[in-house]
């Protein structure tokens, strides 16, 4: 879900108090599309910030994600090898769970299969 402007429709990420664009306070909550295109990424093979929880996922990439509905935003991308990714890919979400019924949005390259899916069952 995104926040989305009730005056002039533009999708708001980061959450925030107004509209970025008019500064209207009126921001409800919408279904977001769970798809986007890598603007961009990079590809961590050490643990950053000395965060060991990492250490089991190396290598780590982190992609700078356009998000369809507009919003760009910073997301993991898992589930293929670091070197098959690049600029233009196509990207769908995944929700991993953190425990106490936290989920993080994650990304996966997008197939046949996962663009054509509904968005529970990715
Ligand atoms: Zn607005």
């Amino acid at each position: 879900m995104l926040q989305r402007c009730g005056q002039c429709g533009t999708y708001n990420f980061f959450p925030k108090p107004w509209c970025i664009e008019c500064g209207s306070r009126d921001l409800p909550w919408v279904d977001a599309k769970p798809s986007g295109t890598i603007y961009s990424f990079t590809v961590s093979r050490v643990v950053a910030m000395n965060y060991p929880a990492w250490e089991r996922e190396l290598p780590v990439v982190v992609a700078l994600l356009n998000l369809d509905d507009g919003p760009r935003m910073y997301a993991q991308v898992i589930g293929c090898a670091p070197e098959s990714i690049f600029i233009g890919q196509r990207v769908v979400a995944c929700f991993e769970p953190l425990g106490s019924g936290l989920v993080i949005p994650k990304f996966r390259p997008q197939t046949d299969e996962s663009s054509s899916a509904p968005a529970g069952q990715r």
